[in-house]
């Protein structure tokens, strides 16, 4: 098909909003010229830019960038430090946990990096019947999660009926011990406003989609074929969301596909036009960056993102957007992931597995099934245990969904910094929750010593909060499940 045949055809599947012209508030030469203006940073003006951040109303994409253009280690640690301060002040220690399911892997578009990509003929294609959903949940609940993150390639085979049935099917599972899913986010390919509008009636949490590259350029290359293809289509995804009321949105680009400053750049001014027009930010950003896949024709990553460079765009990132959540995925290693949870990270996902049927034994570790290869590949209890460890509280909460403090909602929480009066307690009773019904010895040696901790700063902090959440800690150590404010 030509590419305009191609255009014809998805306009028609789509509808109008399956639009071509350019979506003017990011392009490649405004980009280009914000990191143009940020060129050669004085210290002076770098520690502006820092006491700026640290008063918790973010940072403008240029100073953004000029923090970005900084190689001197002594301004970088400066930075990260604040990083540091912020994400505690918001945050506190709480790291989110949740696991990603894949239902299937059939795809048509035909992104380079990917393992699900069409012209893949080295994988083969699974996706999951309404039974294996149930068992991966199964499995799932069985290792202590609460939180999903369920995705797909894009495919006829996986239409919305059957991503809407799974998502009931997923939510419908109960297993011993109050084992049960409370929040489903999604990251599936771009829809359209009336088909957002159904999908949000399968009440799910967060809608996600990662621009990838925010380079046009470079983002013709690598999606040659699909919807996919075109960028005005996926960037705009976010509106339609919102028109639909889905008002936790997330983005995010996949690092390693272009030039990360660019990229971060990219997100951000995506995250200002979405608060300008909604008067609500996106609830998250992810920063993943490129993994092998197997069948990938890349042979090597386009544009490698060291670990001093990821280091600095993630605490970039919780300068600049300091209430967003940020997600960090298992595609790092042990020892990235533990040390960016100080500089920015808030949601992490843990046991992950990239492959449709991932988690039940049949299989487990197919790395002919999967979208790309993981780092982290240890248990979720060891990642507890190394959590509470380290002095985090490992969170499996979702009160805020379930009570409607979504959106703007929540953002009007997070902003006066109250949001932390539900998050540390909330994360407490998860987090007691967990390692009464799936704590082994270790996770509960450690997690005593953290809760212990908490207990005390709670009470100085506020001591009829704290009688409150010692009196359900209590009713969570004699059975009871499912406390939250
Ligand atoms: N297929 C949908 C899409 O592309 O939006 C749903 C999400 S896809 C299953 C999840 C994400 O995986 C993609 O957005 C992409 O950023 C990421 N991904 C694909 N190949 C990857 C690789 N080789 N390494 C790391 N992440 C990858
Ligand atoms: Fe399909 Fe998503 Fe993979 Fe692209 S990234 S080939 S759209 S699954």
């Amino acid at each position: 098909m030509t590419k305009t045949a191609e255009v014809n055809y998805y306009k028609e599947e789509f509808g109008e909003e399956y639009r071509t012209e350019v979506c003017d508030y990011i392009t490649d030469e405004k980009i280009e010229s914000i990191l143009d203006a940020a060129n050669e940073p004085t210290d002076i003006e770098v520690k502006r830019i820092i006491d700026k951040a640290l008063e918790l109303n973010g940072i403008t994409p240029v100073e953004a960038a000029t923090l970005l253009q900084v190689e001197d280690e002594n301004l970088i640690d400066q930075f990260l430090e604040a990083a540091r301060k912020i994400k505690e002040r918001i945050y506190g220690k709480r790291l989110v946990i949740f696991a990603p399911l894949y239902f299937a892997n059939q795809c048509i578009n035909n992104c380079l990096y990917c393992g699900f990509r069409k012209d893949n003929h080295q994988i083969d294609r699974k996706k999951l019947s309404q039974s294996e959903i149930v068992k991966e949940v199964e499995a799932l609940e069985r290792e202590g999660h609460k939180r999903l993150l369920v995705l797909t390639g894009e495919a006829p085979i996986t239409d919305l009926d059957y991503i809407i049935e799974s998502i009931k099917t997923a939510y419908s599972v109960k297993t011993e011990n109050g084992g049960e899913i409370r929040r489903i986010n999604v990251e599936i390919a771009p829809l359209t406003t009336k088909d957002f509008k159904l999908l949000k009636e399968s009440e799910i949490g967060t809608y996600t989609c990662f621009q990838e590259t925010y380079n046009r350029k470079q983002y013709k290359k690598l999606h040659p074929e699909g919807p996919k293809s075109n960028y005005e289509w996926r960037l705009s995804v976010m509106d339609r969301a919102q028109d639909a009321g889905i008002d936790d949105v997330g983005i995010g680009a996949l690092f390693g596909l272009y030039d990360y400053k660019f990229d971060v750049i990219g997100m951000l001014l995506h995250a200002e036009y979405l608060d300008k027009k909604y008067g609500v930010g996106p609830h998250t950003v992810s920063v993943p960056r490129l993994n092998p896949a197997l069948g990938s024709p890349l042979d090597e990553v386009p544009y490698p993102v060291s670990d001093e460079d990821f280091r600095k765009l993630v605490a970039v990132l919780r300068l600049a957007v300091p209430y967003t959540g940020m997600i960090l995925s298992t595609r790092e290693t042990t020892e990235m992931r533990n040390e960016l949870f100080e500089h920015g990270v808030s949601q992490i996902s843990a046991g992950s597995r990239t492959t449709p049927g991932g988690y039940d034994k049949k299989e487990k570790n197919k790395e002919e099934l999967a979208q790309f290869s993981l780092h982290d590949l240890r248990p979720i209890d060891e990642i507890i245990t190394g959590i509470a460890k380290d002095g985090y509280i490992p969170s499996f909460c979702t009160a805020c969904y379930r009570l409607g403090r979504t959106g703007k909602d929540f953002m009007d929480l997070a902003k006066p910094g109250k949001i932390q009066e539900f998050c540390k307690p909330n994360a407490m009773l998860t987090f007691k929750e967990y390692l009464e019904d799936y704590g082994t010895d270790q996770s509960r040696k450690y997690g005593k010593t953290c809760l212990e901790n908490l207990k005390k700063s709670l009470k100085e902090e506020n001591p009829k909060l704290a009688a409150n959440i010692n009196e359900k800690l209590e009713a969570i150590e004699a059975g009871e499940h499912d406390l939250y404010l």
